[in-house]
């Protein structure tokens, strides 16, 4: 994250970085553009002068010209006016030469031409362009420099547009990236903002503001949202932990602590008591350490998940219990049921489940543990013919250290705290667990879990 007070460098933007690469892109499209339109160009009017050079020079070669005087005829019908582009001269074979109109100032100057190495058609002086051809006819040598300034001003023309079209696409593109570019991070910016003033407590600031544009920013602020509601709801849940915690651990403490003073200022003379007071420590200590193994299971992090024999494990579990309780358990399980997950969070549910039915119920009567599964679900039912629970409390018993009226006023021991463990076991495997009323007495825990 960006600390407040660190600058942000200019460059590193994303703002900055598009608008680079767009224009960066856009010039190496335009000049890959205008090159390959000027060689079009190019090589088209190097073709067509070329066609029409051999056209005429073909004309010339059909002639009858043999004298000085009729190529000179012919020469002045081939090229009328001082406008053409064509330039000739005719080398007869006596050593007479012959020129078109204003050539021989021309040919006069041509040993100082220069040529081009790509094709030697082409040759200039003083920048002024040429096309060159010469040919050897019965008795003389004809040749012909074709001006091409007027269609290199053609290609000039071209160039120069293509620069400014080059350079307005440019400032434009350039403008309107820059300005997209701040629009998408603006919303980012304001993000950054906003979270800024989340880590600082800043009163004004509960959530992130979800944007509708761009779906990517709304979407992570959604998501930022619905972890700063998880950890919220979290740390909520851990204080209000703290708080239960410590307030139950201190009765069974001050107890333990009244007991000790007890031996201490009476035990000499009153030995007595201290049986009765050992007896006591022993017992509050057991329950402390039940309690506090019980609050660690929660705690307990999701390492080491595996495939689970669940048939195998509620079997067992059973017969545990059966040992201290023969007669009472009726076993319904469905052979074969697996699932990935802590063996020891799965022994949990069941064994709390089954303890709290054969707590709350009488003696004699029966508790049936049911296990099933479909496609999709699989389903713990532990059915009881105990004291039941009210409407009232059936919503309640699964907060922690929650007793209900029934339970507490009967001397049933318990510390509240089983069922809100079965709870968060049951939700962190994602699912669900009801309580139901069995007729015509007793209760009903049913557990279903998504198959993984
Ligand atoms: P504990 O049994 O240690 O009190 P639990 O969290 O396991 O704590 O249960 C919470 C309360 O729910 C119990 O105190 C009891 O009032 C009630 N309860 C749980 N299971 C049953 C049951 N099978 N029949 C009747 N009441 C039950």
């Amino acid at each position: 994250m960006i600390k407040p007070k660190e600058k942000i460098k200019k460059g590193q933007t994303m703002q900055y970085q598009l608008t680079v690469r767009f224009i960066s892109l856009l010039v190496v499209a335009v000049v890959v553009l205008s090159t390959a339109i000027t060689t079009m160009t190019i090589v088209s009017i190097y073709e067509s002068t070329k066609d029409q050079t051999k056209l005429l020079l073909t004309s010339l070669r059909k002639s009858e010209a043999t004298s000085e005087k009729e190529w000179q005829e012919l020469l002045n019908t081939h090229i009328p006016n001082d406008n053409s582009p064509n330039f000739i001269r005719v080398v007869l074979e006596s050593g007479e030469i012959v020129y078109s109109e204003e050539a021989q100032e021309l040919y006069n100057e041509f040993p100082a031409f220069k040529q081009l190495i790509v094709t030697k058609r082409i040759v200039w002086d003083q920048l002024e362009p040429y096309y060159y051809k010469t040919i050897v006819v019965d008795r003389a040598t004809i040749s012909v420099l074709v001006e091409l300034e007027d269609n290199f001003e053609i290609i000039g023309q071209i160039v120069s547009f293509t620069i400014i079209l080059t350079l307005i696409v440019i400032i434009l593109g350039g403008v309107l990236t820059y300005r997209f570019a701040e629009k998408i991070s603006r919303s980012l910016n304001r993000m950054n903002r906003e979270i800024m003033a989340l880590s600082k407590n800043d009163s004004h600031q509960s959530w992130l503001t979800e944007p509708l544009r761009p779906i990517e920013v709304a979407n992570i602020s959604k998501s930022f949202n619905q972890l700063i509601s998880a950890q919220r709801t979290s740390v909520k849940r851990e204080k209000q932990f703290v708080i239960d915690a410590s307030h139950e651990l201190r009765t069974p403490l001050t107890a333990i602590r009244g007991h000790v003073n007890l031996i201490k200022r009476r035990g000499q003379e009153h030995p007595e008591v201290i049986p009765k007071s050992i007896d006591y420590l022993d017992k509050e200590s057991k329950r402390m350490e039940v309690l506090v193994e019980q609050l660690l299971t929660v705690g307990r992090q999701e390492r080491g998940s595996k495939l689970i024999d669940l048939s195998k494990l509620v079997d067992e579990t059973i017969v545990e219990f059966q040992l201290v309780h023969p007669r009472r358990l009726v076993s319904k399980v469905e052979q074969g049921i697996t699932l990935i997950g802590i063996q020891e969070q799965f022994y949990q549910i069941i064994r709390n489940l089954v303890e709290n039915a054969l707590k709350y119920s009488e003696e004699g009567e029966e508790v049936t543990v049911t296990l099933m599964s479909d496609k999709t679900t699989i389903t713990l039912i532990v059915v009881d013919t105990g004291i039941g629970i009210s409407n009232k409390d059936k919503s309640l018993v699964f907060d922690r250290f929650y007793r209900a009226d029934q339970s507490r006023s009967s001397l049933i021991k318990g510390s509240g705290i089983g069922l809100s463990i079965v709870h968060t076991l049951v939700e962190q495997y994602e699912g669900a667990i009801t309580i139901s009323d069995n007729q015509p007495k007793g209760s009903i825990f049913k557990v279903t879990l998504p198959l993984t």
